[in-house]
């Protein structure tokens, strides 16, 4: 019989200082009260000085001001402190058309959802039958978050209560400073700091972790273990040996070069959206902070070399890459079969990484971070809690593969063999395959979805499912679409509406230079 730790959890070692570490490390302390009393649990974060964080993902999703509120970190500091600006959704250049065919050459996936008036007709069966004029995209159409972003205007106003306005929002911020904010903020809820690097894991008689054996704090041990030692996985992996299912044969690019880039100007506009860009072998991520831009390449090995790379990204930079020199990531795609194995839960790239796009990476440790803290198993019987935080990682994991498919396998592209390997049908999971085939009679619609297994709500599939222009061939008439001219005229409020909105919000980089400003 398995024996449960005597007194039940009251030590959390949670190993690795990156955005995982410390974002979990929030989440447990908030939940916890790490150290406030004799009873509370005691959580320590050790971090290797030498090793690093991988100091990418700069880009987040509307569920980070949520985090944010919950750990108690206010939008101010956290736009001062991590030289953060707005993202209110991705703009995706040359996804469906290679540059120069012609069609549009870009799309967009906003964070607000369709409009919908209480009673009013849901809108995009109406746009597919062309309720919106011709040519206009359903995310043009059905909110005025592209006219607000395309006019570098801010998702709120300098009134609006902290992470709240008119428009749906996430943040792009720096890694590295976000990493200090969060290492401060959990250090003064209880959080222990140790710095030291761990040389050896050791298990128990139970093939669970013992102790973790460090070159300058000795042996350190506790009775539930997080690993969040990134791409490493030293306990998760290296110690358990717990499998980890690769999915290149799904989700190709396996490369990344990175470059921290000035801006052109210290006034320049902020785009406040991250735009994707697709390349012949991947694609570039252009994020604007208030200092600087964060561009990278992330491409397939399989279908590129290095150096074409990065021909590539300074092609994309221009003059002012020049001096700069990108650095080289090596991706690890997949996830593990199972995140949490006796008294260790894997949090971060530890337990899987996708790929950048659609910032899953930091939408998945908000998740596991908060499943750990709200599951917590104070009596230290692990496997039921364990079985169903495994549950719900693997299939959001399996959830967002499918998702981040969606945006590559539906292209036109035949330019060359990255987009045409992509659109091959073997390639394509039998789980989206199906999605796509009911979706060429009827448009996606939320009862598609297990909504708790998703990070991404019904609204943002439609977009980039019609965004990479998929023909969804309705079966309708004046009896299934009664409401045609109540959606015209909901489509015709939407453009007014996004008019006026233009001269309610401020520019974005005024309105991220006011919150810098309010101290
Ligand atoms: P890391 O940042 O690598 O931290 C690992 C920690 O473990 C470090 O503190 C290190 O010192 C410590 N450590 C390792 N080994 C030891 C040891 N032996 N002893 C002690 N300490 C140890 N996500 C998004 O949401 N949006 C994005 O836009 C995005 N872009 C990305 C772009 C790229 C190219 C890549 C690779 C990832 C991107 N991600 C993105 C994912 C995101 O970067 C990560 O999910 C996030 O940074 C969390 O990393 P981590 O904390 O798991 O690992």
């Amino acid at each position: 019989m398995k024996t449960l730790p005597k007194n039940g959890v009251k030590q959390v070692l949670i190993v690795g200082g990156g955005t995982a570490g410390w974002l979990t490390a929030c989440f447990l302390a908030k939940q916890l009260g790490a150290g406030a009393d004799a009873d509370s649990v005691r959580i320590t974060l050790v971090e290797s000085r030498e090793i690093g964080i991988i100091g990418v993902g700069e880009g987040t999703f509307p569920s980070i001001r949520g985090t944010l509120a919950t750990i108690g970190i206010d939008e101010a500091r956290f736009i001062r402190e991590c030289n953060g600006t707005f993202k209110q959704g991705i703009r995706f250049n040359h996804w469906v058309r290679e540059p120069g065919a012609e069609g549009a050459d870009h799309y967009f996936h906003p964070f607000s959802l369709p409009s919908q008036r209480p009673g009013g007709p849901e809108l995009l069966p109406y746009w597919l039958q062309g309720a919106a004029g011709p040519g206009v995209a359903f995310a043009a159409a059905a909110t005025m978050q592209k006219t607000v972003a395309d006019a570098s205007r801010a998702p709120k106003r300098p009134g609006d209560p902290d992470f709240t306005g008119p428009l749906n929002y996430a943040y792009h911020f720096d890694a590295g400073k976000f990493a200090a904010l969060l290492c401060t903020h959990a250090q003064s809820l209880g959080v222990q700091h140790v710095q030291a690097t761990v040389e050896r894991v050791a298990l128990d008689d139970d093939g669970a972790i013992g102790a973790v054996h460090t070159r300058e704090a000795g042996v350190l041990t506790a009775d539930l273990y997080i690993d969040c030692t990134g791409f490493r996985a030293a306990l998760i992996g290296e110690a358990l040996g717990t499998s980890f299912r690769n999915i290149n044969d799904v989700l190709f690019v396996d490369r990344a070069l990175a470059m921290q880039v000035p801006h052109e100007r210290p006034d320049a506009p902020i785009a406040s959206y991250t735009i994707a860009t697709a390349h012949e072998a991947g694609w570039t991520w252009d994020i604007g902070l208030h200092q600087r831009r964060g561009i990278g390449y992330v491409y397939s090995s399989r279908h590129t070399d290095d150096t074409r790379a990065e021909e590539i990204l300074r092609g994309y930079i221009g003059k002012p890459a020049e001096g700069l020199n990108p650095r080289q990531l090596k991706l690890n795609v997949g996830y593990r079969e199972q995140h949490w194995v006796k008294n260790c839960v894997a949090v971060g790239l530890s337990g899987g990484f996708l790929e950048p796009l659609e910032s899953s990476g930091i939408g998945l440790i908000e998740t596991a971070a908060y499943l750990v803290s709200y599951l917590f198993p104070h009596d230290g019987d692990f496997e039921p809690v364990a079985k169903v935080y495994n549950e719900m990682m693997k299939a959001r994991y399996e959830r967002i593969v499918d998702f981040v498919k969606l945006h590559y396998c539906l292209t036109q592209r035949r330019d060359n063999a990255f987009w045409i390997d992509n659109a091959d049908p073997a390639s394509i999971p039998d789980t989206l395959r199906d999605k796509l085939a009911m979706w060429r009679k009827r448009a996606p619609h939320r009862m598609d979805f297990v909504v708790d297994y998703e990070m991404y709500p019904p609204s943002s599939w439609q977009y980039v499912l019609y965004g990479m222009e998929y023909p969804t061939a309705l079966y309708a008439n004046a009896r299934t679409l009664p409401r045609m001219e109540e959606a015209r005229k909901e489509f015709a409020t939407i453009a007014q509406v996004s008019q006026r909105a233009l001269a309610d919000l401020p520019d974005h980089r005024a309105m991220v230079e006011h919150l810098l400003k309010r101290g």
